[in-house]
């Protein structure tokens, strides 16, 4: 039995061997990530511009603290909500990779689609592959190089402020976007100063920062030694198989594994590591070192899937489990993180109001013999349109008088508050302190119900 090449999964990457060269990917795996890709470009792109009952299906205004997420309105109040939507992502997240590893990184991820599939492949289309470009960076600065260089700068800043708009769409709103494209600039200084400024930071990453973002800066990449377990499903070298390395020799009975030490699968790898080292953070399961060293375990007559997807457990043990008891555990506490949240989406008011009796008052004897209690209230608007809510009165019967309009209008996640005079006929009043029942209607439809007491003086 061969030994398992050790788990790196905290090594750091080797920073003196950057920029990295890895050769362009071609094969089954990496045609499948092109076209998973495209839906994943198509998607990102038209989302901002999609509406549910003329509400975005997504918007992500963390500067407001305002969230749509599929078409439900999540404000600023909204704070057990958010807190449940955050709670049940991260969970979500973890049983995902728990499965599946790091399917997310190397299929869905914004960065990885944007980086492997569009300015990869514009750079390979500029500068030529992996070789080419390192001779390019070599080569002393000839017209060639400079007209090569500022072209696939020129492009990538161009791409950059397009998704540095896109970024801004989630953001702001596909409408505000498009106020600030079709107003003077000078209108909206702080939104074309935040482009300016994305375009910059988009540029940076994907023109330097590169593979960093994934092995240096992003929190996820460093989680994977915690979430993952032995039967994760990984792009992961079969040591069990190819150990021991060793180059194939014609005409010579083959006594070693079925790895050749042709290094493709490292050329390949846009992290710079080499998977037959065991799983490591740096590996974003891209799969272009399967594709690489299919192509090459074809060219030799050994079988494919010396690299493949498949989990620790099925390369020792040949035992594979997809369900272990942790994966259930995440998944029973992910069952009940939705239920609570379907439970407080389908409960939820359009409105939240509260209403109390003003501090310090006593009830107040009128004239005509009614009683008045002052009350005051606060109304938010827990949706993104405009709200216009009026108080009534459900039991018993009276009337309400405002100070000042009683003609309410709330912006989109707006508060408003005031004051309320609750008139109410002795007759009704039986006792000292009698329950009250109003609701918030808009027209005619009901939005909310509400409770307070009401003081009458002792019979
Ligand atoms: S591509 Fe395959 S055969 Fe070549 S070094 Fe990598 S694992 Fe070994
Ligand atoms: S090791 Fe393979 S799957 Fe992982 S990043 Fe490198 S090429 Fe991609």
């Amino acid at each position: 039995m061969n030994t398992a090449p050790t788990t790196n999964i905290n090594r750091q990457p080797k920073s003196e061997t950057r920029p990295l060269y890895p050769q362009r990917p071609s094969g089954k795996w990496h045609n499948r990530r092109v076209v998973f890709s495209i839906i994943v470009l198509t998607l990102l792109f038209i989302t901002p511009f999609l509406r549910i009952g003329g509400q975005p299906l997504v918007l992500l205004n963390v500067l407001e603290r305002k969230f749509i997420i599929f078409g439900i309105f999540i404000g600023p109040q909204d704070y057990w909500l958010f807190g449940l939507t955050m709670l049940s992502f991260f969970v979500f997240i973890v049983l995902f990779t728990t499965v599946f590893g790091r399917l997310w990184c190397g299929w869905a991820c914004p960065q990885t689609v944007f980086m492997e599939m569009v300015f990869r492949k514009i750079e390979y289309a500029i500068e030529g592959d992996a070789g080419k470009q390192k001779l390019l960076d070599k080569a002393r600065w000839t017209s060639e190089k400079i007209l090569k260089k500022t072209f696939k700068n020129a492009v990538f800043i161009l791409i950059s402020f397009v998704i540095a708009n896109l970024l801004l769409a989630y953001v702001v709103g596909t409408d505000a976007l498009f106020q600030l494209i079709s107003e003077p600039l000078a209108e909206h200084a702080p939104l074309f100063t935040g482009i300016v400024l994305f375009t910059g930071v988009f540029y940076f990453n994907f023109a330097w920062l590169r593979e960093q973002a994934c092995t240096v800066v992003c929190p996820y990449g460093r989680l994977q030694s915690v979430l993952l377990d032995r039967n994760s499903i990984n792009v992961a070298y079969d040591y069990e198989r190819g150990e021991p390395r060793g180059k194939l020799h014609k005409d010579q009975l083959r006594t070693e594994g079925d790895c050749i030490s042709c290094f493709q699968c490292v050329a390949v790898c846009p992290t710079g590591i080499d998977i037959r080292n065991g799983t490591q953070m740096e590996c974003v399961n891209c799969t272009a070192c399967i594709d690489a060293c299919d192509h090459i375990m074809e060219k030799v007559g050994f079988e494919k899937g010396l690299i493949r997807y498949t989990s620790e457990n099925v390369i020792a043990k040949k035992t594979a489990r997809l369900l272990t008891p942790r994966t259930w555990g995440y998944a029973a506490v992910l069952l009940l993180l939705w239920s609570a949240l379907g439970f407080i989406v389908a409960t939820r008011n359009d409105t939240q109001t509260t209403l109390f009796r003003a501090p310090g008052s006593r009830y107040i004897e009128q004239a005509d013999g009614s009683i008045g209690n002052l009350y005051t209230f606060k109304i938010f608007n827990k949706t993104n349109r405009i709200v216009s809510p009026d108080i009534r009165l459900d039991t018993p019967k009276g009337r309400l008088i405002f100070a000042g309009s009683s003609h309410l209008t709330l912006d989109a996640a707006g508060l408003t508050e005031g004051t309320v005079l609750i008139l109410i006929p002795k007759s009704e009043l039986k006792k000292r302190k009698t329950a009250l029942k109003l609701s918030v209607y808009q027209r005619n439809q009901k939005l909310e119900e509400i409770e307070t007491t009401f003081i009458a003086p002792e019979e």
